[in-house]
């Protein structure tokens, strides 16, 4: 006899992982009338089960809504269907939590549009390891070929989960690939990659294979990062791109950009948050190690990407920048929102459009960087989070209550590894994320 099909409700946490709750599929409807019942303390979960002290114990109850748009249902061929709907994590009379992280966003996009009247468009561009793959060469056909089955499942189960898939490839580190979708509305791209995530580990475990998204597996080798590529629309006119702007920017982006930047080093907090992110946030892996702008520098912190389109219209329309800081123990929600704070707090201080540096930064002294206003990127979970509790443009920026959880359950997680030499930690991480 066949059993009965569930669907879970869930959220992208402060441990950037997706938690939630199952029910019968048949009572979707009333569930996302109702609500699921949801735990306060469950912020307070670290990405390897312990828990943070908190303000919450024991007590108190708020609601996960599962979103009324939205089920994605993946088909597998050796597991039921994964069906997951994401929702908000409200008080149970609908008002506001403080620690909910997509309310913290869509808030940041609507606060954005009414201060500049344009909307944000966001793709995530993942990277993963399939764990003792063997990958063959970096982008070759054999590494594509023999993940090919596996990338074509995955392809498909983003198809039926609502994504918009772009590309699959192997990429350059052990057993790593990459998987991009197209851009879409900012609040619904977090959600992609927060399925995606899901997605691509459900399919690698119907392939007998693991796959992690670990942000560094091998001190000698790459990272995996999360590229957030970030877009400025008036309606449906694309805003992003001016060719006599500096960076080829308009000056509303530019400003938001600038915003991003001077919040940078805070912002890894946020956007690359686990004890071993910031050993990927160095020199020559071609991540990001400096907040700073520049064109098509694959080692820059914000990285304005090449278009593919020739005319002027077709590459106004695809003109995106990157932020590439960031790295999936993050919460998509959590990384964007910080994105989007930071960047309107430019806007709303009137910033310059930054100018792009050329060359390679590792190389210049700090009175270079220091004359021309560039910070490193910490060099720790620690010092990143030092960074954000003095930043008082972000901490006003999201509501009273929410980040001395945030730092609490950080610094509990920096403790939870902090015994161990580098290679176990990331061994730990790897087998959590
Ligand atoms: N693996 C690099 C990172 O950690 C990115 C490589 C690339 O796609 O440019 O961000
Ligand atoms: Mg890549």
């Amino acid at each position: 006899m066949g059993g009965t099909a569930l669907a879970m409700a869930g959220i992208s946490d402060t441990a950037g992982m997706l938690r939630g709750k199952g029910f019968p599929l048949a009572d979707l409807d009333k569930r996302r009338r109702n609500g699921v019942g949801w735990t306060p303390t469950n912020v307070a979960i670290t990405c390897f089960d312990g828990i943070a002290p908190s303000p919450f114990g024991s007590l108190g109850d708020v609601v996960l809504w599962p979103d009324p748009e939205r089920l994605a249902e993946v088909p597998l061929v050796h597991a039921p269907p994964l069906r997951l709907s994401l929702g908000e994590v409200r008080h149970d009379d609908g008002t506001p939590w403080a620690c909910c992280l997509r309310g913290h966003l869509r808030r940041a996009l609507e606060d954005f549009h009414a201060a500049t009247g344009l909307t944000i468009r966001a793709s995530f561009e993942h990277e993963f390891q399939l764990v003792g793959h063997n990958g063959g060469p970096a982008f070759s056909v054999e590494g594509f070929h023999g993940a090919q089955a596996f990338g074509e499942a995955l392809v498909a189960a983003l198809v039926a989960a609502g994504c918009v898939p772009d590309s699959f490839l192997r990429e350059f580190g052990p057993g790593q690939f990459e998987v991009t979708l197209a851009p879409k509305a900012a609040l619904e791209a977090a959600d992609d990659a927060i399925l995606l995530r899901a997605i691509v580990r459900a399919v690698a475990r119907d392939h007998e294979l693991t796959a992690t998204f670990a942000p560094i597996l091998d001190a000698g080798s790459v990272g995996n990062g999360v590229h957030i590529h970030l877009s400025f629309w008036d309606g449906d006119r694309p805003a992003t791109h001016d060719p006599d702007g500096p960076a080829e920017l308009a000056a509303v982006p530019g400003a938001a950009l600038a915003g991003i930047l001077r919040h940078m080093p805070a912002l890894t907090a946020l956007t690359a948050p686990s004890a071993v992110s910031f050993v990927r946030l160095t020199p020559h892996r071609w991540s990001a190690a400096f907040a700073n702008l520049a064109v098509r520098d694959r080692e820059a912190g914000l990285r304005v990407c090449p278009t593919t389109a020739r005319d002027a219209a077709g590459r106004a329309r695809q003109f995106n920048v990157e932020y590439r800081a960031a790295d999936a123990a993050a919460s998509p929600w959590l990384a964007l929102s910080g994105l989007v704070l930071a960047a309107l707090g430019g806007v709303r201080d009137g910033l310059a459009t930054p100018h792009p540096t050329e060359g390679d930064l590792s190389e210049w002294s700090d009175d270079a960087l220091a004359a021309r206003g560039i910070a490193r990127l910490p060099g720790s979970l620690d010092a990143a989070l030092d960074l954000l509790e003095a930043d008082a443009g972000l901490a006003a920026a999201y509501p009273d209550g929410f980040l001395p959880v945030y730092l609490a359950h950080k610094r509990f997680e920096i403790g939870e590894t902090a015994e161990l030499d580098d290679p176990a930690r990331m061994a730990r991480y790897a087998a959590v994320y």
